[in-house]
C-alpha cells in the first residue's frame, strides 16, 4: 500500500531530452544542483584510472575511502557507511529501521526523497508544517520546535535537511542542538549535510558530525555530488554511532558503492583547492542570482545551498516551458508542496547570465 500511494521523485530534464524535444543545441542545466565547475580534476583521473580495474568488484566494505571519510572528520572508520549517493544512504535507514507499525517525522517542503524511502517500507509519515511563508529569517524554513513536538517515542527516525533543498533554509547550531536535545534517545535523528560545504559561510551554521559522541541517535548524511561534482558516479555516506553503522551495513548492498565512485571520492577530499574555488564561485554567483531575479520581481527564498528557489506566481508553467524552449532547464518544485515555484542551481557566470536574459525575455517580451 505504502508503494501505491507513492509518486516517483521527478529528476531534471536531461539534457539530452530537452535536444530531443525542442530541437534546442545549446543546453544550459541549471536544475539538479550540480557543480557548474565539475569534479576535481584529481577526482576524474583517479575515476579513470579505476575504471581500468572495472571487470574487478570494488573493494565491498570501502576500505580506503572509509578511512579517507574517518580521517577527514577526525573520527572511527567503524562510524562511517557508504552509499550509492546519500540518497542510498537515506534509503539504508528507512530499510533498516523503519517499516510498517513505524514512523518518520519531517517537514512539509523538505527533501522529496524522505517521504519516498519512509513510504516504500511501509512507515508512516508524519509531515511537520514550515514555518510561515513570511517568517522573518527562514521563510518556509524547517519549524525545529514544533518537529521536536511531533518526535515522541512512536517515532523511530526525524529527518532534518541542513540546508533544505528545494528551499534552502537552514538551522543554527543552538537551534539544532536544543531540537537534539529534545528527541528522545531511541529515536533516531538524521541530520542531511548534503549541502554542507556551501553553508558553512552562514554565521552559526552547524557541523553536525563533531556532535556524534554528544548524541548516539544521530546520524549525519553528506554527499559527493554537489560541491565535489561527482553526482554521476554516485557516492554519499553516512556518520554515526558505530551499532547504528553496523546494523545499516547488514542491511546495505556490498557493492553499492563503485569503484571509480570510490576513487573519484577519495581524490576529491584531498583537493581542498577545488572545493575552495567551487564555493567561491557559488558564494559569488548566488548573490549576482538572486540581484538578478530581484531586479525582475522575484523575492528568492534565502539559500545556503547551490540554488534559490523563488515564487513566479500563476505564469510559472508558462515560464518554465518558455525557458525550456529556449534551452535553459530550470526546476519546477510543485511536487513539494510549493505550487508556483521554481529552483535554479548556480551555474557558471556565463550560465547564469544566460539565464535570467532568458527569464527577463519571457517577462518582457524582446529578443
Ligand atoms: N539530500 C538533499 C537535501 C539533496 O538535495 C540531495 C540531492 N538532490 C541528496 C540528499 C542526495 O544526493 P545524492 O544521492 O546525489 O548524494
Amino acid at each position: 500500500p505504502g508503494v501505491r500511494g507513492l509518486a516517483p521523485y521527478e529528476p531534471g530534464k536531461p539534457i539530452e531530452a530537452l535536444r530531443r524535444e525542442y530541437g534546442v543545441e545549446e543546453v544550459i542545466k541549471l536544475a539538479s544542483n550540480e557543480n557548474p565547475l565539475g569534479p576535481s580534476p584529481r577526482a576524474s583521473e583517479a575515476a579513470a584510472a579505476a575504471v581500468q580495474e572495472g571487470h574487478r568488484y570494488p573493494d565491498g566494505n570501502g576500505f580506503e575511502l572509509r578511512h579517507a571519510i574517518a580521517e577527514r572528520h577526525g573520527i572511527d572508520p567503524q562510524r562511517v557507511t557508504l552509499g550509492n549517493g546519500s540518497n542510498d544512504v537515506l534509503a539504508l535507514v528507512a530499510q533498516t529501521f523503519l517499516g510498517p507499525g513505524r514512523c518518520a517525522v519531517f517537514s512539509a517542503h523538505a527533501f522529496a526523497v524522505y517521504p519516498i524511502v519512509t513510504q516504500a517500507v511501509g512507515a508512516e509519515a508524519r509531515v511537520v508544517p514550515a514555518l510561515a511563508a513570511d517568517h522573518p529569517a527562514q521563510p518556509r524554513g524547517h519549524d525545529l520546535e514544533a518537529m521536536a513536538a511531533a518526535t515522541d517515542d512512536t517515532v523511530q527516525v526525524v529527518f532534518v535537511a541542513n540546508p533544505n533543498n528545494p528551499t534552502g533554509t537552514w538551522v543554527g547550531a543552538e537551534a539544532l542542538r536544543r531540537f537534539l536535545d529534545a528527541v528522545p534517545a531511541r529515536t533516531l535523528a538524521v541530520v542531511d549535510e548534503a549541502y554542507f560545504e556551501y553553508a558553512v559561510e552562514e554565521a552559526d551554521y552547524p557541523d553536525a558530525s563533531r556532535w556524534l559522541d554528544d548524541y548516539p541517535n544521530l546520524i549525519v548524511t553528506r554527499s559527493f555530488s554537489k560541491v565535489h561534482g561527482l553526482g554521476g558516479l554516485r557516492a554519499g555516506y553516512a556518520l554515526s554511532h558505530p551499532a547504528v553503522a553496523e546494523l545499516m551495513n547488514r542491511v546495505r548492498q556490498p557493492f553499492n558503492c563503485s569503484g571509480p565512485a570510490q576513487a573519484a571520492a577519495a581524490a576529491s577530499l584531498a583537493d581542498a583547492e577545488h572545493l575552495e574555488r567551487s564555493v567561491a564561485l557559488n558564494t559569488e554567483q548566488r548573490a549576482l542570482l538572486r540581484r538578478g531575479l530581484e531586479e525582475l520581481g522575484f523575492v528568492p527564498l534565502p539559500s545556503a545551498g547551490n540554488f534559490l528557489t523563488f515564487d513566479a506566481g500563476a505564469r510559472a508553467a508558462e515560464l518554465n516551458e518558455g525557458l525550456l524552449r529556449s534551452g535553459v532547464i530550470v526546476r519546477p518544485v510543485d511536487a513539494y508542496d510549493l505550487p508556483g515555484h521554481l529552483r535554479v542551481s548556480v551555474g557558471t557566470p556565463t550560465e547564469n547570465r544566460t539565464f535570467l536574459a532568458a527569464l527577463s525575455r519571457q517577462l518582457h517580451g524582446g529578443a
